[in-house]
């Protein structure tokens, strides 16, 4: 992971390694990325209308393949939209692709949309969805603030409520976060955290979140309009568990992260990185937590090493 810090601030930061050379997967095929290009009738520029994933690759793995082409397919589904793939298919488009992009360690984006409709909403104008897969690397966060902690700050604006949009979807119109990124960005800082509209946290504007209280463990139960969050499960399931924690999952008051010994944060670009202030707020000295600090340690050493793809 490169180190942008000393170079930019949260406003200028660079999105993070994109290359302009490579091969991008698209529809069936290998294409150069600079011949890559969608429609201008496509509903997924239209109007945000399809569903992606982001995935790593570490060490020649990629990180929990299926569990990612799972949820695409479910995104999907709850989009009505019928992926033009099976999950077989997908994978061993995906695997082409890392592969075609000399790609050990770096960072895959696949994405349907929803394909070249005519102007009005109705997504059954639509064709083909298009499919396409992009393999690169990716540096979320300067390296520094892993060390050194993240400031975040409170968004003034809630979560779309799970009445209005699952969030089971991970969909492509992201404009709800990135208003609430925007707000992070005006305050200097990396990540805002979301309240839901009964003012419960529920998530940041990319990654899920995790608070320590006396050495226990606690994130927002999903009921709380949250993203299910591949590394959130996975911390869950097997990061935490392998330290001898378990996670309890249940709703969350902004004041219990306020009076919280240490906040971290999960992510699929994020990985696990611990919030140093939230607001005004100091965490665990304004530095990262010893539990944060052991499970980002453990974190790292089953991606690298241990764990299977799937
Ligand atoms: N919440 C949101 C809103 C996200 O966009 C993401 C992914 N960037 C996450 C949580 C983390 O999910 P995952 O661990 O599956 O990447």
């Amino acid at each position: 992971m490169s180190d942008q810090s000393t170079l930019s601030t949260p406003s200028t930061a660079a999105a993070g390694g994109l290359p302009l050379t490579g091969q991008v997967w698209m529809n069936g095929r290998l294409v150069p990325m600079e011949e890559a290009s969608v429609s201008v009738l496509d509903h997924g520029l239209l109007y945000g209308d399809g569903c992606f994933e982001g995935i790593r690759v570490y060490n020649n793995k990629i990180f929990k393949l299926r569990t990612h082409l799972e949820r695409l397919h479910s995104s999907a589904e709850l989009l009505h939209l019928n992926p033009p793939y099976s999950l077989d298919e997908l994978e061993k488009a995906v695997r082409e692709t890392v592969a075609a992009n000399g790609i050990s360690d770096g960072y895959i984006r696949l994405i349907y949309t929803r394909g070249i409709g005519t102007l009005g909403l109705n997504p059954f104008t639509c064709g083909t969805p298009q499919t396409i897969i992009i393999a690169a690397t990716i540096s979320l966060y300067p390296e520094s603030l892993y060390e050194e902690g993240m400031p975040i700050i409170v968004a003034s604006r809630p979560r779309i409520p799970i009445a209005c949009l699952d969030p089971r979807i991970k969909g492509l119109n992201y404009l709800n976060n990135i208003l609430a990124k925007v707000e992070a960005l005006g305050a200097d800082v990396y990540e805002a955290l979301m309240l839901n509209c009964d003012g419960d946290v529920s998530e940041c504007t990319g990654d899920n979140i995790f608070f320590v209280k006396n050495n226990h463990i606690t994130t927002p139960h999903t009921d709380a309009g949250i993203l299910h969050g591949i590394t959130r499960q996975f911390v869950i399931d097997e990061v935490a568990p392998a330290l001898g924690y378990t996670v309890e999952e249940r709703r969350v008051e902004l004041d219990e992260l306020k009076s919280a010994d240490e906040i971290f944060l999960t992510g699929t670009a994020a990985e696990i990185i611990g919030v140093s202030h939230l607001d005004e707020t100091q965490l665990s000295g304004g530095q990262v937590g010893p539990v944060t600090n052991a499970l980002s340690t453990e974190f790292r050493r089953l991606v690298h090493e241990d764990a299977p793809e799937d």
